[in-house]
């Protein structure tokens, strides 16, 4: 059949997300979700929403949570912006700031997510690599990013779990002529965060999610802020009700509860820690991870070959094919239980050789 899409749409295959098997005995570690469940109050605040609600439109600009994001970020309502998950706002991103003639940088390997949507709107993609040993940034992330009208920093970077050292990011945006996305899906688990640098600079917004630290991913709910007219143009290219009503009160409940974050957040942590331990202790090579999972090479370096024998035994991880990613797997940090289950099927593998 004749092809009546825009020639971007037929140029790409489109964006993987990582599977999501319906099978009950399941070792899921492929795709960063929380182990463990959402706040407690979540449920109660469920248990008592009314259905006749559901044929009210919600609140277009989710104002409420806005309130609650910017304060938690010592900022105003007018600073923030929420997303219907921030893939959701990365969309409003990339159709805001990049075209055929201005061009994204991202770093590689990175967000696979972000040249899929430059490619949809004809963008260049400009892209920097880490070093490929260990990961690490180089110094003149300002001159490689050349022309480019945005350049994205994901911090903890995904899927390799390293931080761009913070004094690098606020060089990168003092001196970048541009708009710098600093993505922070995965700052609850990190030492530190880059949030002040979206009230310093005009030209910067950072990015959170629910998805990761709150345990929320089902709800898609996520936030960007920085400077109100970079926040007020977002909003004019934003989907009229983006964030549906349940999703509002839900992410109210959870992220009011604080300590139950935290509390889960560090479990995760720790959970890491053993796990980056006993890792490195069978041979593999382990990124030191901020983030809520482990970027791995086995010690005979086939991540792909133990790709399909974690299949086999019905635990998933994500392998992302490719020169330098392909010598590794993605592993999310599970709960105690399912980490302890992981350990136990690599020593047997690993001792029999
Ligand atoms: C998970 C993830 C997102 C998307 O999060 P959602 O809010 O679930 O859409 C964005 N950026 C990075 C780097 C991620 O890993």
């Amino acid at each position: 059949m004749k092809s009546y899409f825009r020639k971007e749409i037929d140029a790409i295959a489109g964006y993987v997300p990582g599977e999501q098997p319906k099978a009950a005995k399941l070792i899921k570690l492929n795709t960063n979700e929380n182990p463990y469940p959402p706040s407690p109050e979540v449920r109660k605040v469920l248990a008592r929403l009314k259905h006749v609600d559901l044929r009210l439109y919600p609140d277009p600009t989710a104002d409420e949570l806005r309130d609650l994001f910017s304060e938690s970020v010592k900022m105003k309502r007018d600073n923030v912006i929420v997303g219907n998950g921030s893939d959701d706002l990365l969309t409003m991103i990339f159709r805001a700031f990049t075209s055929y003639e201005l061009p994204v940088a991202v770093f590689e390997p990175s967000y696979s997510l972000y040249p899929v949507l430059a490619a949809l709107q004809g963008a260049p993609v400009i892209k920097i690599d880490l070093d490929k040993e260990d990961f690490s940034y180089p110094e003149n992330i300002v001159e490689l990013a050349g022309n480019a009208n945005l350049l994205i920093i994901t911090r903890p970077n995904a899927p390799t779990g390293n931080c761009a050292p913070k004094e690098l990011v606020e060089k990168v945006c003092r001196e970048f002529d541009g708009i710098v996305l600093i993505d922070e899906a995965y700052s609850d688990f990190a030492a530190d965060n880059c949030a002040e640098f979206a009230k310093k600079f005009d030209n910067v917004l950072v990015m959170r999610t629910l998805s990761k630290g709150s345990s929320m991913a089902g709800l898609r709910v996520g936030y960007a802020f920085g400077n109100e007219n970079l926040i007020a143009g977002l909003m004019k290219l934003k989907d009229s009700y983006n964030v549906n009503r349940i999703s509002q009160v839900l992410a109210k409940a959870n992220f009011e509860d604080k300590t139950y974050r935290r509390k889960r957040v560090r479990q995760i942590i720790k959970t890491r820690m053993i796990l980056n331990r006993e890792l490195i202790a069978l041979g593999f090579k382990v990124i030191p991870s901020q983030a809520n999972f482990l970027f791995v090479s086995p010690p005979d370096g086939d991540a792909e070959g133990l790709f399909k024998t974690l299949r086999e035994a019905n635990i998933i991880v994500r392998y992302f094919p490719g020169e330098v990613t392909g010598k590794y797997l993605r592993i999310t940090v599970g709960s105690g239980s399912q980490n302890i289950n992981l350990i136990r099927f690599l020593k047997n593998l690993y001792r029999n050789e």
